[in-house]
């Protein structure tokens, strides 16, 4: 049997989109289940938009997802070149061929003629395609336009009745009537070749076997296989899987929110957590089951089910799929994570011991959703003193939350420890002292020494604290508290 290649095929013209992501992710997971080959192309034909940057960029956020491939700009292929740029001679020869054939013409129509003639279509309730005004042009015509300077385009002559037919792995046979379809660009005016064009002539000497991308391309395809048609080749099979839609069912776009793969990266969201929701939103891979790795999703996943079902994006349920990945991180897994996070937010793990790194790394796994969300345990952990949120400055100027603090300051003071059990009978000595429950004291202290009203256990950022800035928390709570008693004494 003949081996399956199929290929992603991105265009750089902005950052990695996730809904792009998703379609280079079932690419990937199609080919490892296949042991088919898989492709980089890049296609930037549109001199305009593409740029090399954005090409960089996207090659990074795909290896940064995991995702791989065995042929590519980047690498070696007898495929190659892998960027539509570098393969213009290529399309020159087909076009010049159709030419040759009469299969192909040139067409003058300018932009704006175009854009008159669509909106008269529309205007008379027909669906707009272009009309065939070149079709059949006289030697003069021509030689009148080229006179006038006119930059021609290149169309194919399509015809005009009869069906075109395809075979979609999701979709099934898929049927276009002909007449609906117009004598479209092969090359443009800027002597570049239009998508439609180029895919067909890449994908077939790419020996791509199936092409597997978004539903946006599906009204496309009849385009694509008119030229197989047309140059006698076979089509390959197609998939056109269910696109990343917002909550409103709309296609998922900046209006949604942030859409790009850096965009997720840079908030903290692991690329395991990424690839595990595309493919979840698909519909169920397992029953029952929601968390899954790369390497098990190759077992799980189905393109026929994954590519049906309507995809809404849920930015937290993916958060929560992030989640569930940070908590199966070991606390030196996570630090690693994490790190870079903190540190920009000027705090940093070196020069701490291993078993303090590994603990706070442990209560940020426990407790986040996003790496991003760590930052908020700078002051908590690594700075002097906590922030104190605005209902805990509320809460610290009352009197009694006043009285428990210093009274486990007055105790602490008499012993200065960080040490779980210390603590665990300063606490209980507190609270027999003060004739009150643990609930009573703990929130007083937790407010004094994270300046917020929940999170982690005290127990567990206690001992992660030295006995000094114990201390130095306590007085600074104190110290707040009393000068807030004192101005509202005053007004
Ligand atoms: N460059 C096209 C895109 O990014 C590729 C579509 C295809 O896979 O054929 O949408």
């Amino acid at each position: 049997m003949r081996k399956e290649r199929v290929r992603f095929a991105p265009s750089p013209t902005g950052r990695l989109h996730i809904g792009n992501a998703r379609t280079a992710l079932f690419n990937y997971l199609f080919a490892a289940q296949n042991e088919a080959a898989f492709i980089l192309r890049i296609e930037d034909t549109d001199i305009e938009r593409s740029d090399p940057e954005h090409e960089h960029q996207l090659i990074e956020a795909l290896k940064w997802l995991g995702i791989e491939w065995d042929e590519g700009p980047d690498r070696s292929g007898r495929h190659g070149p892998y960027r539509q740029s570098e393969r213009i001679d290529l399309y020159r020869k087909y076009v010049d061929a159709l030419l040759e054939r009469d299969r192909a013409y040139y067409c003058y129509c300018t932009d704006e003629e175009l854009e008159k003639t669509r909106k008269e279509m529309l205007l008379s309730g027909v669906a707009p395609k272009y009309p065939g005004t070149c079709r059949n042009l006289t030697q003069k015509e021509r030689a009148a336009f080229e006179a006038a300077r006119r930059k021609p385009c290149i169309r194919l002559r399509t015809p005009n009745t009869g069906v075109i037919r395809f075979q979609d792995k999701i979709h099934g046979t898929v049927t276009f009537k002909a007449e609906d379809i117009g004598d479209f660009v092969l090359m443009r005016s800027n002597g570049m070749p239009s998508y439609n064009f180029a895919v067909v002539i890449d994908d077939y000497y790419m020996e791509i076997t199936t092409v597997i991308r978004g539903e946006d391309h599906l009204a496309n395809t009849p385009r694509q296989a008119l030229l197989y048609r047309e140059f006698g080749w076979n089509a390959p099979m197609f998939a056109h899987h269910s696109l990343l839609m917002g909550d409103d069912g709309s296609k998922l776009s900046k209006r949604h929110g942030v859409t790009s793969v850096e965009s997720f990266r840079d908030m903290g969201v692991l690329p395991e957590s990424l690839i595990n929701y595309f493919a979840l939103l698909g519909g169920n891979l397992v029953e029952g089951r929601e968390i899954f790795s790369l390497g098990e999703l190759i077992d799980a996943f189905s393109l026929k089910k994954a590519g049906r079902s309507p995809a809404i994006f849920s930015q937290s349920r993916l958060l929560w799929v992030n989640q569930q990945h940070l908590k199966r991180k070991s606390p030196a897994e996570t630090a690693v994570l994490v790190e870079p996070f903190l540190e920009k937010a000027g705090n940093s793990f070196r020069g701490r011991e291993k078993s303090w790194v590994e603990a706070v790394a442990a209560i940020i796994g426990e407790n986040v959703k996003t790496l991003k969300e760590a930052r908020a345990y700078g002051p908590i952990l690594f700075e002097e003193l906590p922030v104190y949120s605005e209902r805990v400055r509320q809460r610290l100027a009352q009197s009694e939350v006043r009285e428990i603090i210093s009274a486990f300051q007055k105790r602490f003071q008499l012993s200065p420890s960080n040490d779980k059990s210390d603590l665990a009978a300063i606490l209980g000595d507190v609270r027999s002292g003060l004739g009150k429950s643990g609930r009573d004291i703990f929130l007083p202290l937790r407010m004094a020494i994270t300046g917020i009203e929940s999170g982690p256990e005290l127990d567990r950022i206690l001992p992660l604290l030295s006995p000094g800035a114990i201390e130095k928390r306590l007085q600074a709570a104190l110290a707040f508290s009393a000068n807030e008693a004192e101005d509202s004494a005053k007004s």
